[in-house]
Formats: C-alpha cells, structure tokens, sequence
C-alpha cells in the first residue's frame, strides 16, 4: 500500500478513468457520438459504457459496481475507479434470481441478482469490487449472498437523517470507504483528486437539473421518457456531458413549443432500472406527460451537489449523501419538502406513486405522500404497485385513464388553473433546507 499525503498525487489515480475513451480515440475533438443526435447516443448508453469499462480496464483502471444512490461516486473516480450502476431492469433474469430469493421480493433486488447468477451483467463480470449499503432489508440480505463469490464492500448507513449523532457515524463509514479503496487499489485519494471528482459530479448533475427544467415550460419540447433516457450507468464521462450540453443548446429555442395537450403528471416512489420504464411508458402511452420524475433515476439524487470548496471535501461528501430523500430514512421529511418544490415548479395535474412489489419502505411511505398529494396539493393521487412482468399492464393503463380524467375535469381542461397553485406552492410553501435546486439549476 502506498503511503498517503496531501497534494500527492498516485500514478494510478491520476489518470482519470473518464478520460479513457477519448484518449483511445486520439479525438481532441470530442467522441463518436459527434455524428449522432445525443437521443440516439445514449439509446445506445450501455454499449457506450461497456467500451468505456473494457478501456479502462485494459488500461488498468478498476470497475467497481454500486446498486445505491447513497455511494458517493465521487470516492471511486478519485481512486481510478469507474463506478458503474449495477442496478437490474430485466425481468429475464428474475427466475434465476428465485432459486436462492424468495419469489414476493423486490424485482429491481431479483433482477440484479438474477444478473449475478447468470453471470450476464457484463459491468458485474468485470468488477473488481462491489459496494453494497446497508438501506433496505432485501438488498442487504441480497447483498450477503452475492458476498459469497464476489469481493464486497458494505457501507453503513445509519437512519435518522437529523440526528448529528447519525451524521458523524457515516461520515466515518466515508473516511472508512476511502481508506479501503486505497488499501485494495493501492491509491492514494488526495484532497485535490477528491475535488476534481466533485467537480465532474457536480458538472454532471448541473447539466443533468437543467435538462430536467425544461419540463418546466407550459409545452415541454421532451417527453418524460426522452428526459429519462438521458442518463448513463457510468457517471462523469465526459462524451456524455458533452451530450447534455448539445440537448441543452438544441432546447434552447424549442423551450415553450412543445406538448400542451397531454395531463402533467409527477412520477414519485422507487428508482426505474434501465429496461424497467414499462410503468412510464404506460402513463405517457395514456396521454400522460412525466414532467417530474422524483425517484433515484430522476431528480432525487442530483438536487444537491457537494460543497467544492469545503475544507474537508470528505465531510462535505458525508453531508450531501446523508440526506437523499429516500424512504429507508426515517422520519423522510426531505421527501415531503422536495416534492413541494416540485409541484411548485412542474405544476403537475396529479401524483402518480410507483412501489415495486414487496417495496415495504415505498409501500409504507405511500400513506403520507397520498395525503400531501389529496390534502396539501389538492391534486389526485395514484399508487402502482407491480413488478417487472407486463401481465398487470392492462389494467395499470386503465387506471391511469381514470386517474387522467379525473386531473381533466379538475383543470377542466386548463393548465392556467395549475400554473396558478404551483406559483402559491413555490411562494407560500414551507421553505425548509436550502437546495442548490432553488437556485434554478445551472
Ligand atoms: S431508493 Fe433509496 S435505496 Fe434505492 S437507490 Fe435510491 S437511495 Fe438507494
Ligand atoms: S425499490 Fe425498495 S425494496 Fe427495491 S431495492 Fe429499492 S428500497 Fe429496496
């Protein structure tokens, strides 16, 4: 192991891993996707990211899989490492997954699994290390099997979002992180590595807030769907950013001339795997428009970004991640204040809550955010509880249906009326923690 000071700098670490695929390339200019529109280049995201992957590890770079929004990227990309969402969305692989899971389980848990078993996930056959969290029961009980023939590591996540207590012990699971990944890669993650990996995530998750803003107009010129295929399983590389920003120019005259006809919907509850958008196919099949999608493959994760300047970037790291909005937290009160910006801000005609079967912490959650949706927001509300099979998909559609006339005959067929209750809602809403959101995205 080397030893680690401040200000050095290890050969390893110091190529980052995001830069492999254009010096392959030899393309100052940018990368491939130069001769495509940005929608068909990250149509094509994952065999993006399995060349990415396969260079970096010929380069030497290690992958390292996570399945949670509470692992801080950031520490993996100053190790050298890319970090690669592992996270199923097949329901091909759940059988295999049922020989060791029980069958009234999570499919996003199953699927993963079933990757694991079939040893399909290519990014999970090339991993030098999978990191696990401590967040619901079923992924942590997953994570102990997978454990048996994989190398893990399990970060501790403590429960209580406001409890100082709580805070200090996972800023210690973080200083432990860092300090494994330079133990098993023989880095050393300085200060300043650390900095500039912050900086490439906050980049990222600016870029990211800004397309999601232009569902924000009264006729958005994206479908929910467009917007959520705009994401990669790596984070930080850079053809991709360059990808948001060319979306971004391309938007920029076409921000008001988009879809005025279709009900604005809020898509709220469990992450959405990629390969798993059935449910938004559905909404947006039925005349839906997802103008917000507030889920750990939407908004939920890049609310906020890590102070750049912090003295401690670790502490700053710990801080950030400690308070995603995700229901394993208990109380989640930062759920309830992030949707009323949302609503304030996408002015949505009713809330539509996604539980993935056997999702106990969602499930359970769903009570309140029925109540804030009905009560607070005065808009409809509609839970969906189902897994990955398409067998439920009739009937889902006739819901939403009911749901849509329902948003229809409130606004009775205006979104003036809701424009107006989301400028109250921004207005004279709580207003509790700061997010970097409230300052309008980019
Ligand atoms: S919903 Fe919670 S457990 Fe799932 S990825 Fe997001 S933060 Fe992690
Ligand atoms: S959707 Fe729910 S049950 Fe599934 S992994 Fe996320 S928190 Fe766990």
């Amino acid at each position: 192991m080397r030893i680690c000071t401040n200000g050095s700098v290890s050969a390893k670490a110091s190529s980052p891993a995001c830069d492999t695929r254009e010096s392959r390339r030899g393309d100052a200019g940018g990368c491939a996707s130069d001769r495509s529109t940005p929608l068909t280049w990250f149509r094509d995201m994952v065999p993006h990211c399995l060349e990415y992957a396969r260079t970096a590890k010929e380069q030497g770079h290690p992958i390292v899989c996570i399945m949670c929004e509470f692992t801080p990227r950031e520490l993996i990309m100053a190790a050298g490492a890319v970090p690669v969402c592992m996270c199923g969305g097949s329901a091909e692989t759940i059988p295999a997954a049922e020989r060791d899971l029980p069958a009234n389980l999570c499919p996003l848990i199953k699927s993963t699994y079933g990757y694991h078993v079939l040893r399909t996930n290519p990014f999970l056959e090339m991993a030098d290390l999978v990191v696990a969290e401590t967040t619901c029961d079923g992924k942590k009980k997953m994570y102990e099997l997978m454990a048996q023939s994989r190398p893990m590591y399990v970060l501790e996540l403590p429960h209580n979002p406001d409890s100082i207590e709580a805070l200090g012990f996972w800023e210690q699971q973080i200083r432990r992180f860092k300090r494994e990944l330079e133990r098993r890669f023989e880095v050393c993650i300085t200060d300043d590595l650390l900095r500039k990996a912050i900086a490439v995530m906050n980049r990222e998750r600016r870029l990211r807030r800004a397309l999601a803003a232009a569902m924000e107009a009264d006729g958005p010129p994206l479908t929910g769907r467009q917007l959520a295929d705009l994401r990669s399983c790596i984070s930080g590389i850079a053809c991709d950013l360059r990808q948001y920003e060319q979306v971004l120019q391309w938007l920029g005259p076409r921000r008001e001339n988009g879809l005025t006809d279709r009900v604005r919907v809020l898509l709220t509850g469990v992450p959405i795997a990629h390969g798993a958008e059935r449910v938004l196919d559905i909404v947006e099949g039925c005349g839906g428009l997802v103008v917000s999608m507030e889920n750990c493959t939407g908004i939920k994760p890049i609310l906020d970004d890590v102070d750049e300047h912090a003295a401690d970037p670790l502490a700053a790291l710990a801080q950030k991640y400690f308070h995603i909005p995700c229901a394993v937290m208990s109380r989640n009160d930062r759920r309830v204040e992030a949707l009323r910006r949302l609503v304030g801000r996408y002015r949505p005609q009713c809330v539509i809550d996604l539980v993935w079967q056997a999702c106990l912490t969602y499930d359970v959650e769903s009570a309140r955010i029925r109540r804030l949706a009905e009560e607070e927001f005065g808009l409809p509300y509609l839970q969906i509880e189902t897994d990955y099979s398409p067998s439920d998909s009739a009937r889902i559609g006739m819901r939403i249906e009911a749901l849509f006339e329902t948003a229809r005959a409130r606004a009775g067929g205006s979104t003036t009326e809701f424009s107006r209750r989301g400028d109250n809602l921004a207005c004279g809403g709580p207003s509790p923690r700061q997010s970097v959101y409230d300052g309008g995205g980019t």
